[in-house]
């Protein structure tokens, strides 16, 4: 039978396990990346691995997430990611350089590979036609280590492209669609893969912009076919001896076929506080706004930002709205400065920033109170820009560009004729910016800041997990909920200690200190508990606060992984209706060892009176994780054997 292209790569690399939808596979990693938020934990991890040098084909640290320097922790974790990333063998992206997935997407994805990267939006790199999955930091680590990767085999969803978008219609649109579709849950357990004859209209940075935000769908990953135009897109990058064509056979199957006539789609926006919240910009109406951002991993491309600035020239800013836009890469900051283009947006009023997650990551430019802000993110949870009242709206950098003009939520069609940009023959190739590591590491001397802490690692559970529920919340719990991001906490990324007091404080400022006095304690959650980002900061602070087990009607799928490896048991209720029998400060029993060898485990609401079912879902190697007290003791004691 013929294979998909998500099936091709994945047999390609396989190591373990049947390529059976639900059933856990292992397969090789070609490369890894890292970001400065999630890299400092991966390399501790690493480190305590004490391999001498990676094992991947390429690793990559990025540092785009926390750039700014207001003490000195950034700067120290600057300089442990450099020194260690010199020592391992792995390519250190300087500051400035550029957002982690734009810059990978440019300089190293590879059609066909696979990459695993510590951060969410890693599948940006499936617009190349790369296999790329977003993992916790302890997974990379393993991969780097030379470790296969383990995750539930997807189905694999087809998404047919029809025709061609109408002039002020983006790629941006397209996944906004999808999303208005499938919903935030929809793509769990999945991959979605794009065909149709649509997809020749669309460059690779589009095609990447689509990729990047199938992590909003909560996607294992997503990936377009490696053609021609792929081909084109590698040239100019001067990297032509990398593509390979990767096309699904004609008669490959899927689980569930879509097809959107991209002619018919309009300028869509994903309203507050959901990227799935999705309406045309006509329905929302013209709202007013305070900040328009634009940037981020999703669209700050070389088209973006120059359709941006084709829209802003001979034109000013609105006086009631703050312009600010982040170029993704220093390739294209260079490109815009040579060609004119950034002297339009300055001359228009934009606010420049240095390529960078920024504001994306609530990295400075938080809206005012009560505002509202319109960003070309691909997330827009409530608090993540900085602003707990805050409203963002997801758009095109085409809806952003026309709103900052207009200073209210502007469809483009209303502005003048269509413009046509499209990508150079070549771009301009300067890598001055890595610092590629030496032949011989060993002499290498990491530089540990104060800020840089001892790792934290899990202890084995008891064979009955005796504790109180700390938490009860509801749906849809962020990784942002869980463990902020922002300036005050993205500098204690590698002090757990200090970093876990903060946990969960947007939604129970009191959670921190409760789970501390009560020694252990359990969370219970509803749907699409830890969606969002990849940080596994999200598992290591309740780690560290003696959370054990979180009882939720459903995972998203990264962050279940992250509570397996640090230790957490991750447990589903067999009848959802169970979650309204819980409270929180009720005593549970959990009968680990009774139940880890069934599908179910007894669960005893000591509290209330009464037992009930819960799943675990944990292949037998995880379970093995579980009780080794995490992915890191389990991989050590694995070495030894
Ligand atoms: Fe950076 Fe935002 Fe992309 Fe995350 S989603 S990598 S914070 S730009």
């Amino acid at each position: 039978m013929g294979q998909n292209l998500a099936q091709k790569i994945i047999s390609q690399h396989l190591v373990a396990g049947k390529m059976v939808p639900g059933e856990e596979v292992a397969i090789r990693i070609d490369q890894t990346l890292t970001q400065d938020a999630t890299g400092t934990m991966a390399y501790l991890q690493l480190e305590a691995m004490g391999i001498p040098r990676v094992r991947t084909k390429l690793s990559v640290s990025y540092v785009d997430h926390n750039t700014l320097q207001t003490g000195f922790e950034n700067a120290d974790d600057h300089l442990f990611l450099q020194s260690i990333a010199a020592k391992y063998g792995i390519i250190f992206s300087r500051p400035g350089n550029g957002i982690c997935h734009q810059v990978h997407l440019e300089r190293f994805a590879v059609p066909g590979t696979t990459l695993l990267g510590a951060d969410s939006h890693t599948p940006t790199a499936g617009g190349v036609g790369a296999l790329a999955i977003g993992a916790g930091g302890l997974e990379v680590a393993v991969a780097m280590a030379g470790g296969p990767f383990y995750f539930n085999m997807p189905a694999v969803v087809r998404v047919n492209l029809h025709g061609r978008l109408s002039p002020w219609v983006s790629a941006k649109d397209i996944i906004l669609e999808v999303l208005r579709r499938l919903t935030v849950k929809g793509g769990v357990g999945k991959i979605i893969e794009y065909g149709g004859d649509g997809v020749a209209t669309l460059s690779v940075p589009e095609r990447a912009t689509i990729t990047n935000m199938g992590a909003e769908l909560g996607a294992t990953t997503s990936i377009f076919p490696s053609d021609e135009v792929t081909r084109a897109f590698l040239a100019a990058q001067g990297r032509a001896a990398g593509w390979v064509e990767l096309l699904p056979d004609p008669d490959a199957t899927y689980e569930q076929v879509i097809d959107i006539d991209l002619g018919s789609l309009e300028p869509l926006v994903a309203r507050p506080h959901m990227p799935d919240n999705v309406a045309t910009v006509r329905e929302a109406g013209p709202i007013k706004v305070n900040q328009v951002a634009i940037g981020s991993c999703t669209n700050s491309s070389y088209t973006d930002l120059m359709r941006v600035a084709a829209i802003l020239k001979g034109r000013r800013v609105h006086p009631d709205v703050s312009l600010v836009i982040a170029p993704g890469s220093r390739q294209v900051f260079r490109m815009l400065a040579a060609n004119g283009a950034l002297a339009d947006l300055i001359t228009a009023g934009a606010r420049i920033l240095e390529c960078a997650c920024g504001p994306c990551i609530g990295m400075g430019q938080a809206p005012p109170s009560g505002g509202v802000s319109v960003r070309t993110f691909n997330r827009n949870f409530q608090g993540r820009s900085g602003t707990a009242d805050a409203l963002v709206y997801l758009a095109s950098p085409e809806v952003a560009a026309a709103t900052a003009i207009n200073g209210y939520l502007s469809d483009p069609r209303e502005l003048d004729d269509p413009i046509n940009i499209t990508l150079p023959a070549s771009f301009p190739v300067d890598d001055g910016m890595f610092i590629f590591p030496p032949e011989d590491g060993s002499r290498v001397e990491i530089r540990r800041g104060p800020n840089i802490k001892p790792l934290p690692l899990p202890q084995p559970p008891d064979p009955v997990i005796a504790a109180p529920v700390i938490l009860k919340t509801g749906d849809n719990i962020t990784t942002d909920h869980i463990s902020p991001a922002g300036a005050k906490y993205l500098p204690l990324r590698s002090n757990i200690p200090a970093l876990a007091e903060h946990a969960f404080e947007g939604v129970d400022p009191t959670f921190a200190r409760r789970a501390r006095e009560a020694g252990q304690g359990i969370i219970v959650g509803g749907q699409n508990y830890g969606q969002g980002s990849s940080r596994e900061h999200a598992a290591l602070c309740p780690m560290y606060l003696g959370i054990k087990a979180v009882i939720a009607k459903s995972f998203a799928r990264i962050h279940r992984s992250n509570l397996v490896n640090f230790g957490i048991l991750p447990l589903t209720f067999t009848d959802p209706a169970d979650y309204d029998r819980i409270a929180a400060g009720d005593n549970l029993n959990i009968d680990l060892h009774a139940g880890l060898g069934q599908d179910e485990i007894a669960v005893t609401n000591v509290t209330r009176g009464f037992t009930f079912k819960v799943r675990h879902g944990l292949s037998p190697r995880q379970q093995a994780v579980i009780l080794a007290g995490g992915l890191l003791n389990y991989t050590r004691q694995q070495a030894t054997k």
